[in-house]
């Protein structure tokens, strides 16, 4: 492990003054930040460890006041602070009676002890978990390099990678929490280095490996997620999460999905299908969701939506087994709903 400073930031605006880019260092295959945010630490000191991240500075913004609430409005939503953790998640009574599903994925997210460190905004900017990418002894495309080992090479471990949109990165993003944030058309709140803020859609926060494959969110190195807003929901609106794992205790994703209705009896008028651990960010089914609009909710549309969503798929050499695995998951949660 490389040696760093270390800042307890105060508040926001203190921590973007502290950001130095006039150092060039490596971290995360990227070569125009010095400095690194550290909120739960899970994932940065994972990568410290690795030799992967050489930060010259760390900045602890896990104790900035204020950072830390949750809220709820009948009209305006919810607004949740970057450093809430998931286990405040996991317990709080008005994501459960409000946001079903997003309080489905946080309780299915990694295990107890995790939950207690890990922040909402460390979880939707966490890296992937392509064992390649974070392995110091392979160079991927992600990391500048001239190949993806996952699809490329003749024993390329892809198991768990993308079966969607895996034209470059076949990698999967690893927060399964995004799933159900993006199914509630939740967006992210961000602050730049002036201390201007924009509010990004969760559909716009997330950058397709086709588009940029340096990045797997639009943050730029000179910015912080300050809280995630989501929408209030409507007396109809439904929703319901299932995650696919290999252990049950605790596990990454082999495939989840999230999805949000508005009903009027037991039809469906509008949907919000999203899937986590198909592509290499969270992906929005527009297949599915059109192929259950106005319909009945029953096993047979179910299937239909669940078999749509999975007419994008190509699957890789050793992941073909998470297409029924995505079809009975998309129809399991549309049933739940009914
Ligand atoms: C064994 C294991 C299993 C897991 N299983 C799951 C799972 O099933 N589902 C799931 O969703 N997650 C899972 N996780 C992820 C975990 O729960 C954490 O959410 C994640 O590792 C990072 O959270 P953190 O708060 O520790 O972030 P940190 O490590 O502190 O930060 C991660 C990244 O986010 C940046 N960052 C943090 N906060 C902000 C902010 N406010 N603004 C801008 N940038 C910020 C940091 O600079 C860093 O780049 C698992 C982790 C492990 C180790
Ligand atoms: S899937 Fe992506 S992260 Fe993994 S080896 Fe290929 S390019 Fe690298």
């Amino acid at each position: 492990m490389n040696k760093f400073s270390w800042y307890e930031a105060k508040s926001i605006e203190d921590a973007l003054e502290q950001v130095n880019s006039t150092v060039s260092e490596e971290l995360y295959g990227q070569t125009d930040k010095a400095s690194v945010f550290k909120s739960g630490g899970i994932d940065v000191f994972d990568w410290v460890k690795e030799g992967l991240l050489k930060p010259v500075k760390i900045i602890n913004i896990r104790n900035i006041p204020d950072l830390d609430m949750i809220s709820y409005d009948k009209k305006d939503g919810m607004s949740i602070g970057c450093n809430v953790t998931l286990s405040e998640m996991a317990s709080n009574e008005l994501i459960k009676t409000n946001y079903l599903a997003l309080h489905q994925a946080v309780n299915h997210a990694a295990t107890p002890q995790l939950r207690n460190m890990s922040t909402l905004g460390g979880n939707i900017v966490q890296r992937n978990r392509c064992w390649y990418f974070r392995s110091a002894d392979h160079d991927c495309f992600r990391k500048g390099g001239d190949r993806c080992y996952a699809r490329h090479s003749e024993n390329g471990e892809n198991e768990n990678h993308a079966i969607i949109d895996n034209g470059t990165c076949v990698s999967v993003h690893a927060s399964s929490i995004s799933t159900a944030l993006m199914a509630f058309n939740a967006s992210v709140v961000i602050v730049n280095e002036e201390g201007k803020t924009k509010e990004v859609s969760m559909d716009e926060f997330f950058v397709s490996a086709g588009e940029d494959i340096s990045m797997e969110t639009i943050l730029g190195a000179k910015e912080i997620i300050k809280e995630i807003i989501l929408p209030a929901p409507t007396k109809n609106t439904k929703s319901a999460y299932i995650k696919q794992v290999a252990r049950e205790s605790y596990d990454w994703s082999l495939g989840d999905v999230a999805v949000v209705f508005e009903v009027s009896k037991d039809t469906c008028k509008s949907a919000s299908i999203v899937l986590g651990a198909a592509a290499p960010v969270p992906y929005r089914s527009i297949e599915a969701q059109e192929a259950i609009e106005n319909n009945t909710i029953n096993s047979v549309n179910a299937l239909a939506a669940a078999e749509a969503a999975m007419s994008k798929a190509r699957p890789l050499s050793k992941n073909g087994y998470k297409v029924p695995i995505f079809v009975s998951a998309i129809k399991q949660a549309i049933l739940e709903i009914s």
